[in-house]
């Protein structure tokens, strides 16, 4: 493969902001982003797909997340890749919670162009990682760059955070470049937040479990779970019947090198979905939610591309949107880098605030933290997480299935 090689801030930047504006080109966020070597060649440069074909495809295939995941993948296969303190990410956007979680979980670099007052780590823009759990804060500082803009518009600002690797050797964006990379992802935000709002309202729902065993939906969800409608609950409140489903994806965690997490997605009927561990072993980003919120996403998606806007509807009513079911995490969030991804992650699934008859959303089962320390976590976060989202997990209400998992 034939390699770039930049050695300024400025050249990597502006290969990132092409990235931006192909996504923009693609209806999703309009952000970029590169990998690059200690010596400055160019690794891999991608951009956001969290949208295609006006479809929600992955709400966690941010440009950050991807290049994470894309160098283990490498890896696995053989590749000699510099380990990731060597390695520095270069973004047209601050990192949202998901990807600064990722980015701190595998201990990558990072140099970071446009602010994001909703959603960046920096959305204070004081370099001061408040947003992040007080044990990430230091690690932050020491690797996330914000490198200065000379000139005298809005866009010009000193550098802050840590200093860029020492391999580059021009260390200043300039100011047309950050401009773009702030406006294309300006023009893109507003209209894909509205797709991730265009599900049908709860009450229009439809129960899959009433679909005929050879329905397409039903079919296609079993491929995606094979014990998905096997279980249902009381709407919104999972039972000891879940925790048959929650030891054995955690087992299997276990064995794909995790320690033992999984997640379930119910629907607002109460049927099982889905039930996945992770698979840490081939990426340390790939977390049993990563892995829940990725396949129910491009489950709906597989079923809904290319389809008449009838069966599209169809689709939307069976398999609705997660925030109106239950996400059950059997370990709840810790205050370390994965655990942060996964709230992250979180924020990314549902992009906007969740139903106001649905405050039970996120729940978990054993707690990993005091529910205080959470609550403290959560509120810390970025504005779209904590006053528009309003992240708030709680721990299940049924003691049977506490005790279950308890006894594992
Ligand atoms: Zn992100």
């Amino acid at each position: 493969m034939a390699l770039k090689k930049t050695i300024d801030v400025q050249a990597a930047v502006a290969i990132a902001a092409a990235e931006a504006i192909a996504a923009k080109t693609q209806g999703t966020f309009g952000v970029g982003g590169l990998m690059l070597d200690q010596h400055g060649n160019v690794l891999q440069s991608l951009h956001n797909n969290v949208i295609k074909q006006g479809l929600i495809f992955d709400p966690t295939a941010h440009g950050e997340r991807q290049l994470i995941d894309w160098y283990y993948a490498e890896r696995a296969k053989g590749r000699d890749l510099p380990p990731p303190a060597d390695i520095t990410i270069v973004t047209t956007l601050d990192p949202c919670c998901m990807c600064s979680g990722a980015i701190l979980a595998g201990g990558f670099n990072v140099v970071v162009a446009a602010p994001d007052r909703e959603a960046g780590i920096d959305h204070d823009v004081s370099a001061g990682f408040g947003a992040l759990p007080p044990a990430l804060r230091a690690q932050a500082a020491s690797t996330f760059s914000y490198p200065a803009i000379l000139g005298a518009s809005p866009y010009a600002r000193a550098a802050s955070g840590a200093t860029p690797k020492s391999f580059f050797i021009g260390k200043t964006i300039s100011e047309p470049t950050q401009a773009l990379c702030a406006l294309v992802f300006e023009a893109t935000s507003d209209e894909v937040m509205r797709l991730f709002q265009t599900d049908p309202p709860v009450e229009q729902l439809l129960d899959p479990a009433m679909l005929a065993p050879d329905h397409p939906i039903a079919r296609t969800l079993k491929q995606v779970y094979p014990d998905a409608l096997t279980y249902r609950c009381a709407p919104l409140a999972p039972d000891a019947g879940l925790a048959p489903f929650l030891l054995r994806a955690m087992a299997r965690d276990r064995e794909h090198g995790g320690d033992g997490d999984a997640v379930a997605l119910l629907d607002s009927f109460g049927n099982l979905l889905l039930c996945m561990p992770g698979r840490m072993a081939q990426s340390g980003i790939r977390s049993a939610f990563m892995e829940a919120t990725r396949a129910y996403a491009q489950l709906r998606y597989k079923l809904m591309a290319g389809a008449t806007p009838e069966r599209q509807l169809e689709v939307r009513r069976y398999l609705g949107h997660p925030k109106d079911g239950t996400l059950v995490f059997a370990r709840g969030p810790d205050a370390g880098a994965v655990s942060f991804m996964n709230l992250g992650a979180y924020g990314s699934t549902m992009e906007g605030p969740l139903p106001p008859d649905n405050p039970r959303q996120f729940q978990y089962v054993l707690p990993a933290i005091a529910q205080q320390e959470l609550d403290a976590i959560c509120a810390a976060m970025p504005p779209l997480y904590s006053d528009i989202i309003r992240i708030h997990p709680t721990q299940v209400a049924d003691r049977a299935l506490i005790d279950a998992l308890t006894r594992g």
